[in-house]
């Protein structure tokens, strides 16, 4: 079966629950499942885990087809790629079936990394892991949002080693729904990507040291290498898709839309064609980057980190003046639901402030380019 197939149906399903999920703040429930039925969760996951063995173009294309169909669906989706790719990379000995459960049998996966004390600043977890004995360690951490709260089944907890020197000596751990000591704070209720129950949670685990992926104070390593290209080009790819779907509806009620009086359509107007083409110029070329560097990270380039670093915050900055323009050039009529728009344009509010944000990674950009540690 090849992509298309697979997500067909995801996109049906997507699409026709999207504005109804979003009113209601509830999570995309019939479109996970279609994600689940699809095999689209092993995308990028080892064929001997029952995965498709995809790389970061196919997965780009995925996220962002979903995003056009339901933003909240589409990050999801990235967050459990993410997940999904740092445990297959360092899979916990303590689990021996996660990466199998994660890539064929349904299982959701997510990432716990912002905490509440150090914020956007995911790289630098203020929880620890203290040692409870030989073998296990406990660990209390405020998670200040998790994607798919209550309803991942596997969650890739980020805390301080229990002997770190440095604010970046790191573990991370795969934690299971059915332990003990995952708890919801509260409710999510976001302005844009409503749907995906990006929660607080209160975490007090006693976890086996064989739950860790890699060794021991690795996770920051893990956290760089792995997570970040796979989350960067999700995220960005969830961008390019919330403008695409911004700048198709606008387009559709453009031409469609007339003046009776002076019998012509808002698309005859030369301002509103010149503003569509900025933004559409401007999603084509954001497009561009994100696929080239998708394609670099496919390929093992090792000189893809500066755009690995770019890319989401270029599309993500994209999305905030892309959806803006399709708002503009539909005028009032885009502030009703009808339209679809102003769903692309909430949801897209919420690319850059997800760490690391846009801001924080022109500056890494910056340290990058004047030769200074990114940390
Ligand atoms: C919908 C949604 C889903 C999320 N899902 C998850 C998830 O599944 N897992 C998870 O771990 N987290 C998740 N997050 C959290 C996210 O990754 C960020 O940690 C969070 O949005 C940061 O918000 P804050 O208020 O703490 O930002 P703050 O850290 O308070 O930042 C405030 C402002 O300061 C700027 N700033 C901060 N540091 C720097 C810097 N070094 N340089 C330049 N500017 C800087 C920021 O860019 C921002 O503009 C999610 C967030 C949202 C909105």
């Amino acid at each position: 079966m090849d992509l298309d197939e697979r997500l067909s149906p995801v996109l049906a399903a997507a699409a026709a629950d999207a504005d109804a999920a979003d009113a209601e703040g509830r999570f995309p429930a019939p479109a996970v499942e279609a994600l689940r039925a699809s095999g689209l969760l092993g995308l990028v996951l080892p064929e001997a885990n029952g995965g498709l063995g995809a790389g970061p173009v196919e997965f780009v294309d995925v996220t962002a087809r979903l995003a056009a169909a339901c933003g909240s669906t589409a990050m999801v989706y990235l967050m459990h790629v993410s997940a999904g790719a740092v445990v297959a990379t360092a899979p916990p000995p303590g689990l021996p079936r996660v990466v199998d459960d994660l890539a064929s049998d349904g299982a959701l996966g997510t990432l716990a990394f912002s905490e509440r004390g150090s914020r956007s600043h995911f790289w630098a977890p203020v929880s620890r892991a203290i040692p409870t004995g030989a073998d296990t360690v406990q660990v209390k951490a405020s998670k200040g949002w998790v994607t798919s709260a209550a309803h991942a089944d596997v969650f890739v907890l980020s805390c301080l080693a229990p002997d770190d020197q440095h604010a970046t000596d790191t573990n991370l751990y795969a934690l299971c729904s059915e332990d003990n000591g995952l708890t919801v704070s509260a409710p999510w209720v976001g302005l844009g990507l409503r749907a995906n129950d990006s929660s607080p949670m209160e975490l007090d685990v006693v976890i086996s040291e064989d739950r860790r992926l890699g060794a021991r104070g690795e996770g920051f390593r893990l956290m760089m290498e792995i997570v970040l290209p796979w989350f960067s080009l999700g995220n960005a790819a969830v961008s390019i898709g919330l403008s695409r779907a911004a700048i198709d509806a606008a387009i559709a009620h453009v031409t469609a839309t007339r003046f009776e009086h002076l019998d012509s359509a808002l698309a005859d107007l030369p301002t509103i064609r010149a503003r569509l083409a900025r933004a559409a110029i401007e999603l084509e070329s954001i497009d561009a980057y994100v696929h080239d560097t998708a394609a670099r990270v496919a390929a093992g380039d090792p000189d893809v980190t500066l755009a690995v670093l770019g890319v989401k915050a270029a599309a993500n900055d994209a999305a905030l003046r892309v959806t803006d323009e399709a708002m503009r050039v539909c005028g009032g009529a885009a502030f009703s639901k009808h339209l679809a728009i102003e769903r692309a344009f909430r949801d897209a509010r919420a690319g850059h402030v997800m760490a690391p944000t846009a801001d924080a990674l022109y500056d890494f950009y910056g340290r990058a380019l004047c030769g200074l540690d990114l940390f």
